[in-house]
Formats: structure tokens, C-alpha cells, sequence
């Protein structure tokens, strides 16, 4: 594989790595604040998913992202919650059997809307 790619380039002549053309990722500073009241800023792509903790690097506690003061409260008192309950939320069971036999019906009587879900 590798070999195929290579062959027909011309080595020494045009270097591979150069870094001409080269993209640099746009960046994004994130300030963290560890519970020592230590603040850091951490540099991610602009693109990547910021954590919402980071390790001090001064005493490594675990810091939380600036902008999410209530993340440990929140993560403590509500547990990870499931899309079935999250719909129970909204809906009761008699709710949910009636929109079932409302699409059913739709789908037995082929009156899907074009376009529509
Ligand atoms: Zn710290």
C-alpha cells in the first residue's frame, strides 16, 4: 500500500512534510478552576469537545471548567437519565398508547404524507 503511493514520486525533490498548504487547526483557550481556587487556561481545537473537568496541573484536583459552576451539584443529584424516562416526563402511558394507534393507523391506511416522518 504504502509502496504504491509512493511510487512515481520524486524523493529529495519535493519534500512530503513540507509544511506549505498546511491548515493550523483554529484554537479556543478554556479556563478551569480548581478547587484551590488555582485558574488555568487549556488550549483545545477550536472543533474539539471540551471536557468539562481538567486535572490541575498545580495540585492535581480536578478543576472544573469555567461556565459550569453547578456541574458537580448537577452530576450529584441527578443520576444519567434514559430517553424512555425522559419521555415518561412528558408523557403518560394513555398519551403515548393513543399517539402509537394515531401512527398505525396512518401506516395501515397508507396515508403517509409525502416528506413527512
Ligand atoms: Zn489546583
Amino acid at each position: 500500500m504504502a509502496d504504491r503511493a509512493l511510487r512515481g514520486t520524486h524523493m529529495g525533490s519535493t519534500s512530503l512534510e513540507s509544511e506549505e498548504g498546511v491548515v493550523f487547526v483554529e484554537r479556543q483557550n478554556v479556563d478551569f478552576t480548581c478547587p484551590s481556587g488555582h485558574t488555568f487556561e487549556i488550549t483545545f481545537a477550536i472543533d474539539a469537545e471540551v471536557p468539562d473537568t481538567w486535572e490541575c496541573p498545580l495540585c492535581s484536583k480536578v478543576a472544573i471548567r469555567n461556565g459550569v459552576e453547578d456541574f458537580q451539584e448537577e452530576k450529584s443529584t441527578k443520576p444519567q437519565r434514559t430517553h424512555w424516562e425522559q419521555l415518561m416526563d412528558r408523557r403518560t402511558m394513555e398519551q403515548l398508547q393513543i399517539l402509537l394507534d394515531e401512527r398505525l393507523e396512518v401506516y395501515r391506511s397508507g396515508r403517509r404524507r409525502p416528506g413527512g416522518y
